[in-house]
């Protein structure tokens, strides 16, 4: 069958297991599964599969970052230890040869960052479903209800229309964002009904909402080569990078900000903006004075512009208490040095993340102590696997989740066939 124009089946089969959830995670287990041997139904509730994978790396998909698999670890912030093994097991590379063979050439770009050649992330789903149909995987649409057992073992799936018997099940239904493609949660609700405990899901790379009117002022500015950090009311680094930062009309966004937003666990913080981070103070304010004395007769706001992008000045005057107007050469020098000051450390005070619906990635779900990392099986129920990103692991920004996705998604599939 033409995995593309997905066809509920009439004929009532036996499969040795069913994948549910037709993403990345579920079409790479069923993929793995099948060609182990195993006769393999895969369940997607949409029209079409890997909704989600074709807006990744807006439209370009970054399938995983070419990198060992220890430097992958480090950058999945949660329970990256859980991953130790399927990681190692299956790396970037294997899915880069993978995705090659299967008529999806690739090329490596800044940050290690992989994508294919063409640009377009439906030549990664074009791979998947070629190697799907080519191991015999059997794809319906449908949307899975619930999981049945009989003797605490797995023994059948319950969609909305009928149930299907099976040995071992591999739940790869997602999280929470973007639920447009398909994501909704379901699969939270079909591991709770079999005992599993979910870690509250929320955002993660997502963007985070501020206090005030400064961000709103300031929207569609976007300040490059910036260094960040994420302060708790402690006073303690909760994460510290450099690159790009957006201010927005709810806050602040851009690949800083959304790595910082892992980090982000409910309590109260703020983004310290270090402006100038090639500058020490003194060398800071030996700059504003040059540019004071060039521009001693222009208004502060005319003065500070070969330092400060337009829309950021009046916020910055603000916050001094300068008048814009005021001269430069009539700056004090306490005014000059908290100016050098709050340009080595903007703070934007943070009241929360936007919600998980806008999020890259679904932080929490299947807690991780209840599977076995070796093989994503249950350690509740035994024939009920998990993949991707329903399990309570989450990275940053890179190919790392999607790679998160290839390797669950490996070691489900083998050990679910195996069996
Ligand atoms: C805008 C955006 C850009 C991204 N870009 C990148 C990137 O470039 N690189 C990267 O590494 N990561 C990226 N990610 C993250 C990446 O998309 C996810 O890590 C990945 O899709 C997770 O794969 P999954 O198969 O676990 O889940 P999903 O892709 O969410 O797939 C789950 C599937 O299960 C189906 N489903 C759900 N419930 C049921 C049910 N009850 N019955 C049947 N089917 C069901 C859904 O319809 C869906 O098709 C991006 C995410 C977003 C939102």
């Amino acid at each position: 069958m033409n995995t593309r124009s997905m066809k509920s089946s009439q004929t009532e089969m036996r499969y040795n297991g069913i994948v549910i959830g037709g993403g990345p995670a579920g079409m790479f287990a069923a993929i793995t599964a099948a060609q182990s041997g195993a006769s393999v139904l895969l369940l997607e509730r949409n029209d079409r599969l890997g909704k989600k994978l074709l807006i990744t790396g807006k439209g370009r998909c970054n399938v995983t970052n070419h990198c060992a698999s220890q430097e992958i670890l480090q950058n999945i912030p949660r329970n990256s230890r859980f991953l130790y093994s399927a990681m190692s097991s299956f790396s970037p590379e294997d899915i880069m040869t993978f995705l090659e063979n299967n008529g999806c050439p690739l090329k490596t770009e800044r940050g290690n960052r992989v994508f294919p050649i063409s640009d377009k992330s439906v030549s990664v789903l074009d791979a998947l479903e070629k190697a799907m149909h080519r191991a015999g995987v059997v794809v319906k649409k449908g949307r899975a209800r619930a999981v049945l057992t009989q003797g605490g073992k797995v023994c059948a799936v319950q969609t909305e229309h009928d149930t299907i018997s099976c040995d071992w099940v591999i739940l790869a239904t997602g999280g929470l964002s973007y639920p447009a493609t398909g994501s909704t949660g379901d699969g939270y609700e079909i591991a709770r009904a079999l005992g599993h405990t979910v870690v509250s899901p929320e955002g993660s790379l997502v963007p985070l909402e501020a206090v005030g009117d400064d961000c709103l002022q300031m929207q569609g500015l976007s300040l490059r080569n910036v260094a960040v950090k994420l302060v708790n009311e402690k006073g303690k680094v909760l994460y510290k990078d450099f690159g790009e930062l957006l201010f927005t009309h709810f806050g602040i966004s851009g690949p800083t900000v959304l790595s910082a937003s892992c980090h982000l666990k409910g309590e109260h913080c703020r983004m310290v903006i270090d402006l100038k981070p090639a500058l020490d103070e003194n060398k800071l304010n030996d700059r504003i004075l040059r540019d004071l004395e060039l521009y001693q007769n222009r208004s502060m706001e005319n003065a500070l512009t070969d330092l400060l992008p337009r829309s950021m000045i009046p916020v910055v005057l603000r916050r001094l208490s300068i008048s814009p107007e005021m001269q430069a050469n009539s700056l004090t020098k306490q005014k000059r040095r908290a100016l050098v000051e709050l340009l080595k450390g903007f703070s934007v005070e943070i009241t929360g993340k936007r919600p998980v619906a806008e999020a890259i990635i679904t932080s929490g779900g299947i807690k991780v102590s209840e599977v076995d990392p070796k093989t994503m099986e249950s350690k509740k129920v035994p024939g009920l696997f998990f993949a991707g990103e329903i399990l309570d692991c989450d990275a940053y920004t890179g190919g790392f989740n999607l790679q998160i996705a290839w390797s669950t998604a490996c070691a489900a599939g083998k050990a679910a066939a195996g069996q």
